[in-house]
């Protein structure tokens, strides 16, 4: 670890000047990430900035037009252990508890959350080519071990996936990532936060110079009563997802009148195709049409050497968590679902 300094920001400006003083001063929250990038050498810093203490980006409020506003310096867990959440928005609920660990839950922030780097092992070794690490050194994992890499929307430059299983279930719910920056504040379309690698896979998201996350609005629509969040990987616990599925149900006499479906672990960013969405409404809710959606948001998957699999399995796991969605009964925890 490079040495470095510490101050703390008391406020957002503050926090934003700092930052855009130099691209070596580095937002500090949970840490959950930062430190390991740091102790690695992924990255340096001159100065780290914490945030903590900013009060105005932390808890939750509502919103006089319906949904929330919840805090980037909220943890994940107060975030969804927190009534309001687990009611109105189970799907997210689900997703957060379905990451890391309690610890780790309980010091990252969700801020942090949509700010992680990849887990790409190549990423994380300074002694193998890394173009998102060191931009034109090329990249280990297209020809190297790939299990854990994409099959969507990567490009030659890079085929990382994004690890979150939060933001998989934000994007479901089209959620809006609230911003302040040099030039005031503004608001990203939770869909247009994340970006994929193509050319510049240094840049995990559109972010500007000096920006940084104040919090994350939820609208109204929750999806409460339909809904399910489904990871797949190799541990059982505090592993990352291979494939992992949010999908969010609006339902009228076994019709369906809304689909919301997104896949975390096959891309940059979680993935959501329109047209499978649309597909759906006004359908039955079976496991046919499921599955007609599933072909259509894994259409145009190209898979790699160690990772092939998770074409059928992304299919499988869409139309296994569609069902799921359809008896909330098998969302307590501990059930099984009678599938
Ligand atoms: Fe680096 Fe991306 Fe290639 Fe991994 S997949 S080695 S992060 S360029």
């Amino acid at each position: 670890m490079n040495n470095f300094s510490y101050t703390k920001a008391n406020d957002v400006k503050t926090a934003v000047s700092l930052t855009n003083t130099s691209d070596d001063n580095k937002i500090i929250a949970g840490g959950t990430n930062i430190i390991d990038l740091l102790k690695y050498f992924v990255t340096e810093a001159d100065t780290l900035v914490d945030i903590n203490q900013i009060s105005d980006i932390n808890g939750i409020q509502e919103l006089p037009e319906g949904g929330l506003r919840i805090g980037a310096l909220l943890t994940n867990a107060e975030t969804a252990y927190h009534p309001v959440i687990e009611q109105q928005y189970p799907l997210l609920s689900k997703a957060i508890l379905a990451g890391a660990s309690a610890q780790i839950r309980n010091m990252a922030t969700n801020g942090g959350n949509l700010l992680q780097r990849t887990r790409c092992y190549y990423f994380y070794d300074i002694h193998t080519p890394c173009n998102k690490r060191e931009p034109g050194s090329g990249c280990s994992a297209i020809k190297g071990y790939n299990r854990i890499h994409a099959i969507l929307g990567h490009s030659e430059n890079c085929i990382a996936v994004f690890p979150s299983d939060m933001c998989v279930a934000l994007a479901a719910l089209d959620a809006v990532v609230h911003i302040s920056g040099p030039d005031g504040e503004r608001k990203l379309e939770f869909s247009d936060f994340h970006r994929l690698p193509e050319d510049a896979p240094e840049f995990d998201n559109n972010l500007k110079k000096g920006e940084i996350i104040t919090g994350i609005e939820l609208p109204e629509k929750g999806f409460a009563e339909n809904y399910s969040y489904l990871k797949l990987r190799d541990r059982a616990s505090y592993s990352f997802a291979l494939v992992s599925v949010a999908t969010g149900l609006a339902l009228e006499n076994g019709k369906i009148k809304e689909a919301r479906i997104a896949l975390g672990g096959v891309a940059h960013k979680p993935w959501r195709v329109k047209e499978a969405e649309d597909f759906l409404v006004d359908k039955d809710a079976s496991r046919e049409n499921f599955l007609q959606a599933a072909e259509m948001i894994v259409k145009g998957a190209v898979g790699f050497e160690h990772n092939i699999f998770k074409i059928g399995l992304a299919k499988k796991a869409i139309v296994r968590n569609c069902m799921m969605a359809l008896d909330p009964k098998s969302q307590r925890p501990g059930a099984k679902p009678s599938l």
